[in-house]
């Protein structure tokens, strides 16, 4: 078995960097160090943790077209948009470098003379994530805050398609001042590395962005030590267009959802259910603005469409556009490939397939590409019917400035995000997760440092009264 693995840009097919996988005794030792770190580190104050994540965070800030550079040539989303996630990275540094302040206890009246009932709140040990390739630097930073902030040591495997820009950002964290072990990544396979973070006794909390099948194999390998585990899983997100919508506020707001790093995010909308009577209008001016997307190298200016990933993307992609196509959609732009099989670049044009049906695998699977499929309703119950026939529960969306059809939708779209009128939802400050098979915890807001305390209750007898 290979012990090196090539990070290659998936636009031009360049070698960007030959990385080393670290050996199980590397990881084991990693994890080792990871530990004993944690001992001494989780007695350090809130207000110091805090200092040092205000200070990671600025250097980022200094680096940040580099780093974005450097995203960029490793995923090939559009360089403004790995500009934009540098910052939305920072934003969850800067928030829990506040939250660390606010880890407060609690005390109960009691039920007994001369005792006093405490609440108390602890880090909960080593944590070891696992990030995605689709955002590289801000799946880690909204791991690691956290975890810093309430005083665990951290340890991150990046996916081995974007490893680059993880480890530059841990450089940094160390350039700030985290100890070397409080902050550590390793390189390897995802089910190599996996095994070994759930099976160590020293890791005290698992903390997972992927795929569904990836998530249920590590809480299942989780099972063994009982560990603590947040899994952020696969999404299959509805996009719902009541009648009422405001068209072109929706047209907006779909393209900022669903185009995104080449359709490659896991709250993109995968699913247009519109309004039978505006499907048209809707359908048509979708189809004008999406046709002016520019498709290319993120690096070239004004590209707004990277390569996707790589072949297995693609595939799955092409794969579900043509099993429409077969079965009666009709595409309305889109549906080509830019394709380069030695250099092993895959560029799908921005896709949108009209006329869509249940029996299509485009309605039940996560494309995780850039391809609209349209499909109709007629009554509000039949789109959430539709809507909620999927194990998935991440991102819902809809569009209606009707408070009834608004209040009635969210209260009954079984989904952990709601967009309501707005497709960009993520917010450093606001819990993002999902419901059913998309995972569980929440990441993000007061709720995103939960996962990274225990819970201690102190009852002390024989005061003085
Ligand atoms: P995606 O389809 O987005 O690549 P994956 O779930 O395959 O999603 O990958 C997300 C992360 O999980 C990556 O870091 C990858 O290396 C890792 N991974 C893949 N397979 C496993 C596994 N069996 N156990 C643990 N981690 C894995």
């Amino acid at each position: 078995m290979a012990n090196t693995f090539e990070v290659k840009n998936p636009a031009t097919g360049e070698v960007l960097q030959t990385i080393t996988r670290h050996s199980e005794t590397e990881i084991n030792d990693k994890l080792q160090a990871g530990y004993d770190a944690f001992h001494t580190w989780k007695k350090t104050n809130a207000h110091y943790r805090a200092k040092l994540l205000t200070k990671w965070s600025a250097l980022i800030q200094d680096n940040k077209q580099s780093i974005a550079e450097v995203m960029t040539k490793e995923n090939g989303k559009p360089l403004t948009e790995s500009l934009g996630e540098v910052d939305y990275a920072t934003s969850y540094i800067d928030w829990y470098a506040e939250e660390a302040k606010r880890i407060y206890g609690r005390t109960i009246p009691t039920h007994a003379d001369g005792k006093r009932l405490l609440v108390t709140r602890h880090p909960i040990g080593l944590v070891a994530a696992i990030t995605p390739w689709n955002f590289p630097a801000a799946m880690m930073t909204r791991k690691a805050a956290p975890a810093l902030a309430a005083g665990c040591t951290f340890i991150a495997k990046p996916a081995e398609d974007t490893p680059l820009t993880t480890i530059r950002l841990i450089e940094l964290a160390h350039e700030a001042g985290f100890p070397t072990d409080v902050v550590q990544h390793v390189n390897g396979r995802g089910s190599v590395v996996g095994k070994l973070f759930t099976s160590s006794s020293l890791v005290r909390k698992v903390t997972f962005t992927g795929s569904t099948p990836v998530g249920k194999q590590l809480i299942q390998q989780s099972a063994n030590t009982v560990k603590n585990v947040t899994m952020e899983l696969g999404g299959h997100a509805p996009l719902i267009i009541a009648e009422d919508a405001d068209i072109d506020l929706a047209v907006e707001q779909t393209i900022a959802s669903k185009f995104r790093n080449a359709g490659q995010t896991c709250i993109c909308a995968n699913r247009i259910l519109v309004h039978s009577s505006i499907r048209d209008i809707f359908a048509d001016k979708l189809t004008e603005k999406v046709k002016e997307l520019k498709v290319g190298n993120g690096l070239e200016d004004n590209v707004q469409i990277g390569p996707v990933i790589n072949k297995d993307g693609y595939t799955k992609i092409a794969n579900q556009v043509d099993d429409a196509i077969n079965k009666g959609a009709t595409l309305l732009t889109g549906g080509t490939y830019d394709i380069d099989n030695e250099k092993e670049t895959y560029f799908v044009h921005p896709t949108i397939l009209n006329n869509v049906s249940d029996d299509m695998d485009i309605m039940h699977y996560e494309t995780f590409g850039p391809v609209a499929p349209i499909t109709t309703f007629t009554s509000l119950d039949e789109a959430i019917q539709v809507a909620n026939d999927t194990p998935f529960g991440l991102a819902a969306y809809f569009f209606t400035n009707n408070y009834k059809i608004g209040t009635y939708l969210s209260e009954n779209l079984d989904y952990g995000i709601i967009g309501w009128n707005d497709g960009a939802t993520s917010a450093a400050h606001a819990p993002f997760g999902g419901m059913k098979e998309s995972g569980l915890g929440r990441e993000g807001g007061s709720e995103g440092i939960e996962p990274y305390l225990e819970t201690k209750y102190i009852s002390i007898g024989n005061f003085l009264e």
